[in-house]
Parts: structure tokens; sequence; C-alpha cells
């Protein structure tokens, strides 16, 4: 470039072209160098963003996204996404047929709209569940007993509003916090005393407001209403069988509020069903104090074993 600058200072008429093209190698040269330094200062950054981002995946799996902002997908980590891409969401939250009983996944519906009765399972065909109805958004199974664990255990009750949208998407679900009237009840499962010390809130009570709040029902939900009388061991830690009796007895209403539940609707909230043994001795403690009808409204729901 310097070579170029000082050729053409001289004046030589048998220069003048050659000034030109030196120049123009010149510019060319000094333009490619330029460019070179873009293209490498970008790839620089693009490393930077690309490294501070690796470094806050793990943590950023079970944060909760701001309403209204654009995101990672907490799954697939697709941009731009809320919490959930379209395309997972397809994927691992399909509309599936239940039991109205139960909420257990049940075979597609072969009978062409023949049916008149509400879809049960075996069990249920045999014995009804105390519920009146129960509804579950997705399986209990990967991604979402990842993201519930995340939510539960990992201090993250900003999930709840997203759950609770996606709750209100699945069928029937907006319906049962229409059905409610003004004096009807919103109930989550309680938490024993000890465990809600130790986990910081109750993630059924997160749910059950996000719920009231977003279905605009008339009812209120109350975590005060039903109460957890008895300490229990973590219902994931034992057999089957063992579960409905570690919660026998743990729930009861406030016995100076039974009268608000005298033939009142319940809609009761839990986060994850497994055996049922919470949900169903939770049912019958608001029964025996008068609930007329009972809906259990769950997140998630694990498979028929
Ligand atoms: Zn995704
Ligand atoms: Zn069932």
């Amino acid at each position: 470039m310097r070579r170029a600058t000082s050729s053409c200072s001289q004046g030589e008429a048998s220069g003048a072209v050659r000034c030109q093209r030196l120049t123009a190698i010149g510019s060319s040269v000094g333009g490619r160098w330029v460019l070179i330094g873009v293209i490498r200062f970008g790839k620089k950054v693009r490393e930077y963003i690309g490294t501070v981002f690796t470094r806050l995946l793990p943590f950023r799996l079970f944060q909760p996204r701001l309403p209204g902002f654009a995101s990672q997908c907490a799954v697939c980590r697709s941009w731009p996404a809320r919490q959930l891409c379209q395309p997972c969401l397809a994927r691992f939250a399909p509309v599936q047929r239940r039991c109205a009983s139960c909420a257990l996944a049940l075979p597609a519906d072969l009978s062409m709209g023949l049916r008149t009765d509400p879809g049960l399972c075996a069990a249920c065909v045999r014995q009804r569940s105390p519920l009146d109805h129960a509804l579950a958004a997705v399986p209990y199974a990967y991604p979402w007993s990842t993201l519930i664990a995340g939510y539960k255990f990992g201090e993250q009750p900003g999930w709840a509003a997203f759950f609770a949208a996606l709750l209100l998407k699945t069928p029937g679900v907006l319906q049962a916090f229409s059905d409610l009237q003004a004096n009807d009840w919103i109930v989550p499962v309680p938490l024993s005393a000890e465990r809600l010390q130790t986990r910081g809130f109750n993630q059924a009570w997160e749910l059950a407001s996000a719920l009231a709040r977003q279905s605009r029902t008339a009812a209120q939900a109350d975590a005060q209403l039903l109460l957890r009388i008895k300490h229990t061991r973590p219902q994931s830690q034992l057999k089957r069988e063992a579960r409905l009796a570690n919660v026998k007895g743990a729930f009861l209403v406030d016995p100076l509020r039974v009268a608000e539940l005298d033939g009142r609707r319940v809609v009761l909230v839990d986060d994850v069903m497994t055996s049922g043994a919470s949900l169903f001795t939770a049912a019958e403690a608001l029964r025996a104090a008068g609930a007329a009808h009972v809906t259990a409204v769950i997140l998630a729901r694990t498979a028929a074993t």
C-alpha cells in the first residue's frame, strides 16, 4: 500500500496505469485484511457467547422464563421458544384419552363414537375411585419428570404458570374451572408442615393458584381448607401397596371450616399422580366434610404398571 502511493507521487506517465493498478491491488489487499479481521472478531464473539451459554446450561434447564419473552426450549434448546417449543409440546404433550375416574392413559378409542359411557380403565370399571372426575395433562415421563423435579426440588416455582397454561389446554380442564361457582373451591393437596419447611413452597398450591388466576374462575383457591395432619414418608420411597396405608388419616378438612364445603364442588390440584393414594385419601376427606363433587386436576400421571 505504501509502495503504490509513493509510486503515484512521482507522476510518471508510464506509471499512471501501473499506479492505479497497484492502488486497486493495495485497496483490495487492505479490504481483504479488514474483512478477515471482522470475520475473526465475529468468530471470537460467537465463541464467547457460546461459552457463556454452555456454562449456564445446567442452570438454565430449570430456570423459569419470563412470560412474554422469547427464550430457549428447555428440552431441545432451540431458539426462540417460551419454556418449551411447539415441536417439543406436540411430541411430549399429545392429547391422550384418559380414564375419567383416575386419569390413567387409555388405548385409543376405536368405537367410532358409539360409546356413551365415560372411558374408564379396568380397575375403575370394577370400582370407581373416590374422584368424580380426574384430568391429567401429560405422562409422568421424560421430559416432564425432569422438569417437575426441577420445579419441585430445584426451587423453581416460576414453572407453575407454564404448567397451569399447559393444563388449561388439556380437554376438560378449563370446563372444570368454569363449572365452579363463587362458593366452590380450588384445593391443593397439602404438604405436611415439616415438608413445607424443607421445600419452602407447596408445588400443588403454586399450581392451584396459577390455575385459578389463568382460568378466571369464580371460585377461590385455598391452601388452608384441607390440612395434612400427619407427616408421612415420601410416597416415591414406598411400594404401591404401602402407599395407601402411608397416607391413611393424613388429611383433614379444617374442623372450623367444614360448613364451607357443604354441598360445594371442589377441584383438587396436584402435580403428580402415581398410585393415586394421596389424591384418593384427600378426596375422601373432602367428601366426609360434605363436598358434593370432587374433580382432580393433575399435571402428570404415571402410566399403568
Ligand atoms: Zn423444543
Ligand atoms: Zn381408572
